[in-house]
């Protein structure tokens, strides 16, 4: 109890540092058709949020950026309709750069993006798309048999679908363990991004391959909106 109450003042400090963000969405939707993961920002609350942050560069980019000065990364995890229909024309007609991490054997799914949406965003300069693995796996809980399967057959089957390098994934439940960074290396991706809710300070991101992230949904916002 104490120990997760001096983690959560620790992140909350961390936030007092020079830092840059990526935040990371699901649902962006009043009403999803298709449920398919509990966490969701409404739409108004999404279009001010990425409104009161910013600027925002893509998360291939702010990893490398030198300069700590609150710029933003967007990225959306789990490749969901409302994504392509709610999201997408809001930050396209902002020019806003954003990636988006699809489960390569959910597409054509209910409630999630088509092959041929994916084929139009990819096809966007403000669009970059990564892997989130073929089936929502806990990776840190999978055998490397699994994990290979997950890491580096869906890389093949993205790239096959957009005809562009898939660079980068995005861990599901940000779960990982050694196996996981071994095969992300090896797989060739050039980066991997966690969920560690926390920013990119000087310190914290020196790995490629477990990059911190931070969950935007209804229910974390006020964190992030400080008054
Ligand atoms: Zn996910």
């Amino acid at each position: 109890m104490l120990k997760e109450a001096m983690k959560q003042g620790y992140l909350k400090a961390l936030f007092l540092f020079p830092h840059n963000n990526i935040f990371e969405f699901h649902h962006v939707s009043d009403c999803p058709p298709v449920d398919l993961s509990p966490r969701k920002i409404k739409t108004e609350a999404f279009y001010r949020f990425i409104e009161s942050h910013g600027p925002y560069i893509p998360a291939g980019d702010i990893v490398e950026k030198k300069e700590l000065d609150r710029t933003g990364a967007i990225t959306f995890d789990d490749g969901l309709e409302d994504v392509y229909r709610i999201a997408y024309p809001f930050l396209g007609e902002k020019k806003i750069p954003f990636t988006i991490f699809v489960l390569s054997e959910k597409l054509d799914r209910p409630g999630y993006m088509t092959k041929a949406q994916l084929l139009e965003m990819a096809a966007d300069p403000l669009v970059t798309i990564g892997s989130h693995g073929t089936d929502h796996t806990k990776l840190g809980e999978a055998d490397e048999k699994k994990q290979r399967v997950e890491i580096i057959d869906s890389k093949k089957q993205i790239e096959d679908i957009t005809g562009r390098e898939c660079a980068y994934f995005a861990y599901p439940f940000g779960s990982y363990n050694e196996i996981t960074l071994r095969l992300a290396h090896e797989g060739g991706y050039v980066n991997a991004f966690a969920v560690k809710g926390r920013p990119l300070t000087r310190g914290n991101h020196k790995d490629p391959y477990t990059v911190p992230r931070l969950s935007i949904e209804d229910n974390t916002l006020r964190y992030y909106n400080p008054a």
